[in-house]
Order: structure tokens, then sequence, then C-alpha cells
């Protein structure tokens, strides 16, 4: 079926553009969530985008709550960002030698994350938790990592055992051309379960480098961490000289000023940064204690580089946006006064409507489950209707509401969204789960 089932939104210009990507592109996108598999229909091809709205290429406007999946935590395209990238582009695109923009932007990330002694930046964050993975296994001579059901740490090889995000949407976690050579090196146990990771380090003893997880879990849809897990966490790895890695790609800069390590007080040895400290940019970074940081080449011996690593723009359009977050900390009570209302809305218009669905909040990011179930690993995620997701999905698209197209994946408020379109929100929330259930 396409998206066109509802007169209101014309999507031709879209599907045209979709017939011709399929032409050319694997499944027509860059990125598999992208093509709406999980959700039915076709997607839709942006335009622009100002503040809390998208603009399609037929002119269709949507309440934006993906946010390039978390960056634009001001919204889309706010000046202040704009205008530094401008000005940056002004003094050509790159270099590949360092500028004075990649040590502003490291003091900046220290002063709001203090567990970073010292940081790396890459170009995603993908290659931002490859690297981190090296780096923990170059200190402790030690090959085995420990990931968990559901988390998703970008496309590395070690990493997509039991992923979550778009791996878990197309059902295919263990992606084919993952060696076996590789995937025997990744230990995998359920999220929340203190039990199972301590049964999984007795069993391997000595051998395991880095222990790494999402802090509040993004990519099985909104998952927290129960009382005192990232503490137990942190205990088993200081106890086994495991190296504790927060990957905060999502919740970096987003749940608080200090990410998700500040909002609970745990601290990481070290942390993976993505999207968020490029405001839009494609950026990522890794940093941690210095000790460890110090084997990163060319201070130690674990090789790790890139062509475009501190990118000149990257590096001006975060530093404007980190800089606005790092001054304004009181925007963080404001994205979660909204993003509570948001959620309790969406919570209390199904319980009217008699369906009791989990709807799982940590500050602004926040998921609706299509499950009464209380939802705290990846087995009690996939309880979820996902049929039904998707007929929510869509009847929210129609009504100019843009939700991440699977239902295993967070959804991120930003500072655009006001008290009124938290209105708009709730009512196109109610019409479209009356037309979903
Ligand atoms: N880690 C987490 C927690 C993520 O959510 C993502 C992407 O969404 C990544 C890593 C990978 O980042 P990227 O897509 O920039 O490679």
């Amino acid at each position: 079926s396409s998206t066109t089932d509802t007169p209101n939104l014309t999507l031709t210009t879209s599907d045209t553009l979709f017939t011709r990507a399929k032409e050319h592109i694997p499944g027509g996108v860059n990125s598999p969530v992208r093509a709406f598999r999980a959700v039915g229909g076709h997607p839709v091809f942006m335009q622009s985008a100002k503040g809390a709205w998208l603009t399609d290429v037929d002119g269709n406007q949507y309440l934006d709550f993906i946010n390039s999946w978390g960056p634009m935590i001001l919204g889309h395209a706010p000046d202040l960002v704009l205008d530094a990238v401008q000005q940056a582009v002004q003094g050509s695109l790159s270099f590949g030698a360092p500028t004075r923009r990649e040590v502003e932007m490291a003091e900046l990330i220290k002063q709001m994350v203090p567990s970073i002694e010292k940081v790396r930046l890459v170009n995603s964050g993908t290659e931002a938790t490859m690297s981190a993975i090296r780096v923990a296994r170059g200190y402790t001579g030690r090959n085995k990592i420990i990931k968990f059901e559901g988390c998703y740490h970008g496309h590395g090889d070690s990493f997509l055992i039991a992923a979550g995000s778009g791996a878990l949407t197309l059902g295919a976690p263990d992606s084919p051309g993952v060696t076996q050579g590789v995937a025997q090196d990744t230990l995998t146990v359920p999220y929340n379960n203190l039990a199972a990771v301590e049964e999984i380090i007795a069993a391997n003893p000595n051998q395991v480098a880095a222990l790494i997880l999402e802090p509040v879990v993004g990519n099985m849809g909104l998952v927290a961490p129960q009382e005192g897990y990232l503490q137990g966490l942190r205990d088993l790895c200081t106890k086994h000289g495991i190296v504790l890695i927060f990957d905060e790609v999502m919740t970096g800069f987003r749940l608080a000023r200090g990410g998700a390590q500040e909002l609970y007080g745990i601290k990481p040895d070290l942390t993976t940064l993505g999207k968020i400290i490029g405001g839009g940019m494609p950026v990522g970074a890794y940093g941690g204690r210095r000790d460890i940081m110090d084997q990163v080449a060319p201070a130690g011996k674990v090789y790790q580089a890139g062509t475009l690593s501190g990118n000149p723009i990257a590096t001006a359009a975060g530093i404007a946006q980190l800089t606005y977050l790092n001054e304004h900390p009181e925007l963080y009570d404001e994205l979660n006064r909204i993003t509570t209302r948001i959620a309790d809305g969406t919570r209390n218009i199904a319980a009217e409507l008699g369906l009791n669905y989990t709807v799982n909040q940590v500050g602004s990011m926040f998921s609706l489950f299509f499950t009464d179930q209380p939802v705290t690993d990846l087995e009690s995620a996939k309880a979820s209707d996902t049929e039904a997701f998707g007929r929510y999905f869509r009847a929210m698209l129609h009504r100019g509401i843009y939700l991440a197209p699977a239902q295993y994946e967070a959804l991120f408020v930003s500072t655009a969204i006001t008290d009124e379109l938290v209105e708009t929100y709730l009512t196109a929330c109610r019409e479209s789960l009356l037309e979903a259930h």
C-alpha cells in the first residue's frame, strides 16, 4: 500500500523520487530505516526544515519528532548554528591539518562531560564505537566485548550481533558479511539484568576487554535503566578490570548537559559521542580516561585516523550548538517538562480509549509501545504490536506528525516544541490511536 491512502496528503514528488532512487540506491535509501519498511508505504523526501517543522518535496509540512535522530536539540536550522557554518565555509571546507576549532571543541566536550579527560574526533557514531573498543582491547590486552541485546552501536561488524534499531526492524540482527571470527568475540546479554552480566564475565575470566551499552537505550524504543543497574555495571567493570563504555551517541548533551552519565551520576571509563556534537553535521567522538586515551596513536600504538576528522565545518556547527547548550542549562528543565506533557498526554489518551499502552520516557526521549506490559529489555519490547504501530505511524503522518518509522526507535523532542504544538500533537495522537488500534 502507498502512503497516499489519505486524501489530504499528496506525495507524488516523493513517490516519483523513490521510484528513481530504487533504480540507483539499494532499497532506494542511504540508511535502511528511512525506507519505511517497518510501517508500510513509501518514504517522504524532505526539502527543508526550520524549528519544529519539516517541509517535504511536495510542500507538505510535518511536526518533527525525529530531529535527524537526535542532534537537532534546538530544532532545525537554528540561526546560531547556520551563522557559524556560513562563516566557517569562507575559510575552506577541509585541511587535513590541525585547526583551532578542534582544540576548542575538545575543551568544550571535556567541560560538559567531566569523565572525558582526552577526546578524539571522528566522523560518525559508528567510527566512535569501533574505535572505542579497539582502544579498550589495546589497553587491556583482551579480545572479548559484552554488548546488550537490542542496543545499537552503529554498523561496525562487532556490534551487528543482537543489534537494535534498523537491524532489529529488518529482522536480521546478525548481518551476513559479519564473520564468525568477529562474532565470537561479542558476548550478548539482556539489558537490565545484572546477574546475566555477572554470569557471562565468570564464564569468560580475564577475557573481557569492554562492556558497552546505551545508558538509556534509544534503539529498542526508549528503555530506561532500572534503579541501581548502571551502578551495578560500574562496580562489575571496576572489579574485573573491564573498560566501561557508555555509548552516548543519542543521550549525550540531550538528557542533561553532561548526558546520561550526569543524570544518573555514573562515571564510565570511555564515552562515545556522535551526531549531537555536530549539530547536524557528520561528526562523532570518543574519549575518557587519560591513561586509556593515551593508547591512541600517535600518543600510543592503537591506530585510528581520519582524513575528515575534526572537519572545520562540522566543528564550527558543533561548537555553536554545544556552546549554546552549555550556557543554557535551564533548557533541559523545559525540554523535560514539554516531553513529560507529551508522554503523559499520550499515555492518558490511550487509557481513555481503553488501551493500556506503555509509554517510556527519559528527559526529551520517549516511546509509545503497543503493549500493556512494561518494556525493560528487548524481549519485552518485542511484545509490541508492530502492525498497530504501523497503522498509527501512517495515521500520524497524514495528520502532519513525523514519527520515527519503526517501533524500535525513540522519539526526540526539540526546544522548538511549544505548549501549543504539544496540543497539536495530542489532537493528532487521539485521532490516530482511534484509527490504529
Ligand atoms: N550508537 C548509538 C547509540 C546510536 O544510536 C547510533 C546511531 O543511531 C550509533 C551509535 C551510530 O551512529 P552513526 O549512525 O552516526 O554511525
